[in-house]
């Protein structure tokens, strides 16, 4: 993993990295001033889940999850606000839905969750919950237009038999747990079997079927920025920012922990690590964190779009491909490959994707795939003028664990130390709830009773089996493209 604490590389940028550097950005933000001495509670990391956090403790639902007027945070930054997978996303905001479930269920060790069916399904209306609460928060404050929301469909595309009738058997067998559990789906899921509707629907190559449910997307360095600056507005707390501040050694006596970063210690009695991919780091060699959480590098790309797939012929939906996915944004399209699809392709090597860290560079061979993608994947696409096309590369760690499920609340047998980590490459559909759910938590010392306890950090979660060397990542990774569904976003959106 990528140890922050050390100089790092200059990183490769990303679309949403660059078009948000302005006045109104956070960049340098705090960069020159010094670190608090203490404060009441330390958020190391100001990604999507620091900033959520932040925003949830300044911002109370109720008297009862309220943290007494005039707390002091202090949230620690090792770059940029935003720098790491946050920043680097794919853009979308896709709750996902029955094609989850096969992954959510399959047991641990076998590329699973090993989750009961109910349990898989709550954690499925969790996601739906904070794609909500998401968009909630967003009109609230009047962010619609400065975070980029769109309200529509994500589309997963279906280009074989095999894949198209695989999907439907997961789709029947999702509509009977809804129905066992005497739920309604939520997701308004339409599905679409018909060839010549299918391309007409999609617009892609070859597509025999695809299905459609309710997703947005959304500028994600916008909304870090735009949560943090709500939380540093707080009247009733005191918020404190301060970025290029690593923080490279944690310790605790008694109930205070120091955290030292290269610019000088703070204490606290609380600290929570929102530090995703980074976080084995800031633990001893062997915790059990070096091994239920693995990074796994992905190379993403803007698009310029020709005319056809501009203004009112824009793609009106965010799309799952059988290799790959994209969100169209207002500066472009953002396209992701995964690694199971890349080394699918035989593009790379594993050690270009899995257990990598490295954002300083790309990977050559990923970029040539990557410049005839929607060429290849669209029909009618037809660049033509200089300019159109692929016309920025990036990389980005995504944070995956052993179970595919994040890490989440105190850490047992260490009081006052909380983690919000290990997203899995889906963390726009999970860190809100999650997030929420730590705030009330730290504030009130009590779960909210529908907080799936399959998130929570317990003791058995870190001390399973874990995978132990190089080919049993590799191994998940393919596991997951293989078993499951090829025609949605794995575990990439
Ligand atoms: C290429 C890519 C595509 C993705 N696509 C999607 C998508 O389309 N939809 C989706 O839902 N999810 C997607 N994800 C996943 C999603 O972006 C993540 O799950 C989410 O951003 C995690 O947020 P975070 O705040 O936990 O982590 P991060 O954004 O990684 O933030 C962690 C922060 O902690 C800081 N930090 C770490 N260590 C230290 C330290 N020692 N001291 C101080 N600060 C430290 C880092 O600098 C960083 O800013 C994608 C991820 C990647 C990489």
């Amino acid at each position: 993993m990528a140890d922050l604490s050390k100089p790092q590389n200059p990183s490769t940028i990303s679309h949403w990295i660059a078009s948000n550097t302005g006045p109104s950005s956070l960049h340098n933000y705090g960069k020159d001033e010094s670190i608090p001495e203490s404060a009441d509670i330390v958020i190391v990391g100001a990604g999507i889940s620091g900033a959520m956090l932040a925003y949830h403790l300044t911002h109370p639902e109720d008297d009862k999850h309220a943290l007494p007027e005039g707390t002091h945070i202090v949230i620690l930054e090792a770059n940029e606000v935003s720098s790491s997978a946050t920043g680097r996303n794919g853009g979308h905001f896709a709750p996902s839905t029955f094609v989850h479930m096969p992954r959510l269920v399959r047991p641990v060790g076998k590329g699973g969750a090993g989750l009961s069916r109910s349990q898989a399904v709550n954690i499925l209306q969790h996601e739906w919950d904070n794609y909500q609460r998401n968009i909630a928060v967003i009109k609230k404050h009047g962010l619609e237009h400065k975070v980029d929301l769109h309200t529509g469909k994500a589309m997963a595309v279906y280009t074989t038999e095999k894949a198209l009738a695989s999907t439907m058997k997961i789709r029947e067998d999702w509509l009977a747990a809804l129905k066992e559990m005497g739920v309604e789906d939520w997701s308004d899921g339409k599905f679409y079997t018909d060839k010549e509707e299918a391309i007409k629907l999609s617009r892609v190559q070859g597509a025999i079927g695809c299905s459609t449910r309710s997703a947005g997307t959304v500028h994600p360095h916008k909304l870090t920025t735009e949560l943090l600056k709500l939380s540093l507005g707080s009247t009733k707390y005191k918020v404190t920012l301060r970025t290029s501040a690593p923080v490279t050694k944690l310790s605790q006596s008694g109930s205070t922990h120091t955290v030292e970063t290269s610019r000088g210690s703070i204490t606290a009695p609380k600290v929570v690590l929102c530090t995703n991919a980074h976080t084995p780091h800031l633990f001893p060699a062997g915790h059990p964190f070096s091994k239920i959480m693995y990074p796994v590098r992905i190379q993403m790309g803007l698009f310029t779009p020709p005319p056809a797939f501009s203004g009112i012929k824009s793609l009106s939906a965010s799309y799952g491909f059988p290799d790959g996915y994209c969100a169209t944004s207002a500066g472009g399209i953002v396209v992701g490959v995964g690694a199971a699809d890349y080394l699918e392709a035989k593009v790379g090597k594993p050690q270009d994707y899995i257990c990598q860290t490295d954002i300083s560079q790309v990977t050559p061979e990923a970029t040539k795939f990557m410049t005839g993608y929607m060429e290849k994947t669209f029909v009618d696409w037809k660049e033509k003028a200089h300019g159109e096309g692929l016309t920025r590369s990036w990389t980005g760690v995504m944070s995956y664990t052993t179970d595919l499920l994040p890490l989440i609340g105190p850490l047992p047998g260490v009081d006052g130390l909380y983690v919000s980590v290990g997203y899995n490459g889906h963390g726009m559909s999970t860190t809100h709830t999650t997030n929420r759910a730590l705030a009330r938590l730290i504030a009130s010392e009590e779960w909210d009773q529908d907080f799936p306890t399959a998130y929570v950090v317990s003791e058995e979660r870190l001390n399973r089996q874990h995978a132990q060397k190089f080919d049993d990542y590799v191994k998940i990774v393919a596991g997951n493209k293989l078993a499951g569904p090829p025609s949605e976003p794995q575990l990439d959106s």
